[in-house]
């Protein structure tokens, strides 16, 4: 039996949603599951928010733009189900988290995520390189991040969160590796 229960973005196990371009973390996502499954832990994967919005072929988009009602509401449904799994295994004393996301990415992010007034009609825009580059990293969680864990608050479950750094992958692993350590040492038994 696993000694815990992790949650962790989709994208880690299914590096394929990512947005088409992007740099393949196949190496750093086998290294994450080598990490949580040396430390035994069973691994709830999250729904990809942006590949069931906007499918495979969806340009990469600012908070700013997913920041909406209407995503917020998609981000809902898709927290439900992992809040419920959530509430059951704390039920039955089951340690849980951390939660596992991506940082930088406007959905997903934990504590950095990326910001900016992107929007409208591109192939009339001749400022289009400028308007690209007004992208900025700013901290703040992505919206299904702060979509899940508003719906965790409200079942009054709190979770660890930890955040991937894909640009720097050894010092995350690394940290990865020292937060289940630190718990080993502490000696952490069911709650
Ligand atoms: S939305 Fe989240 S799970 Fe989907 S590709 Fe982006 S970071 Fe990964």
């Amino acid at each position: 039996m696993p000694d815990r229960v992790v949650f962790l973005a989709h994208c880690f196990l299914n590096p394929q949603a990512k947005i088409q371009g992007s740099p393949d973390i196949a190496d750093l996502s086998g290294k994450i599951l080598k990490i949580l499954l040396e430390n035994k832990c069973g691994i709830i994967q999250l729904p990809c928010p942006e590949l069931l919005h906007g499918g495979l072929s969806r340009w990469g988009q600012t908070k700013y733009q997913y920041d909406t009602i209407f995503f917020r509401r998609h981000c809902e449904k898709l927290a439900e189900t992992i809040v419920d799994q959530a509430e059951e295994y704390q039920r039955h004393q089951v340690p849980l988290g951390p939660i596992i996301g991506v940082e930088g990415s406007p959905s997903c992010g934990v504590t950095l995520t990326c910001d900016g007034p992107w929007g409208g009609e591109l192939s009339e825009n001749d400022n289009l390189l400028n308007k690209i580059r007004e992208v900025q990293l700013v901290k703040s969680r992505g919206v299904f991040m702060e979509v899940l864990q508003l719906s965790l608050d409200h079942r009054s479950i709190t979770l660890d969160e930890f955040g991937i750094v894909e640009s720097d992958p050894d010092n995350s692993l690394h940290k990865l590796q020292n937060y289940f350590c630190k718990r080993k040492i502490v000696g952490e038994k069911k709650v």
